[in-house]
């Protein structure tokens, strides 16, 4: 059983600024599928992001702190996966460094191949990430 969702309805989403799995309204479908989400807390408008446990997990294992370190490798790994899960072409923006980026959106790097932005630390660098890790990348330099 699954409601309805549609533009404009309320859903649960993962929000990268936020950090949290938080209440968002939908405002891009693909097929049945929400795409892009607005963060009712931070107002920041991001793809969709569900928390990976899906209904096919076996119950959630909680071990407080002691595994944080070895999860944060396989965490930007699902993490990626994630966003190649929801991959669009037509929404991805190719990556050069004259262009500036928000986190969540998806990209292209000649070299890297598909990836994200996880994060904005400076007005002139992201944090992305691809299928072979973490990378700070340039932005929004001046074209010559
Ligand atoms: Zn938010």
């Amino acid at each position: 059983m699954q409601k309805r969702i549609d533009v404009g309805s309320e859903i649960d989403s993962q929000c990268g600024r936020c950090k949290l799995l938080l209440n968002h309204v939908v405002v891009a479908m693909v097929g049945t599928e929400p795409r892009k989400v607005k963060c009712l807390t931070c107002q920041s408008e991001h793809i969709h992001r569900v928390p990976k446990a899906k209904s096919t997990s076996s119950g959630t294992k909680r071990k407080a702190g002691a595994t944080a370190k070895a999860k944060s490798a396989s965490s930007a790994l699902a993490r990626w996966q994630t966003i190649i899960s929801s991959w669009d072409d037509s929404a991805a923006k190719s990556y050069t460094i004259y262009d500036s980026f928000n986190v969540d959106d998806a990209i292209t790097h000649v070299k890297f191949g598909r990836g994200g932005v996880i994060a904005v630390p400076g007005p002139d660098r992201i944090i992305t990430l691809f299928e072979s890790g973490e990378k700070m990348l340039m932005q929004a330099k001046k074209r010559p």
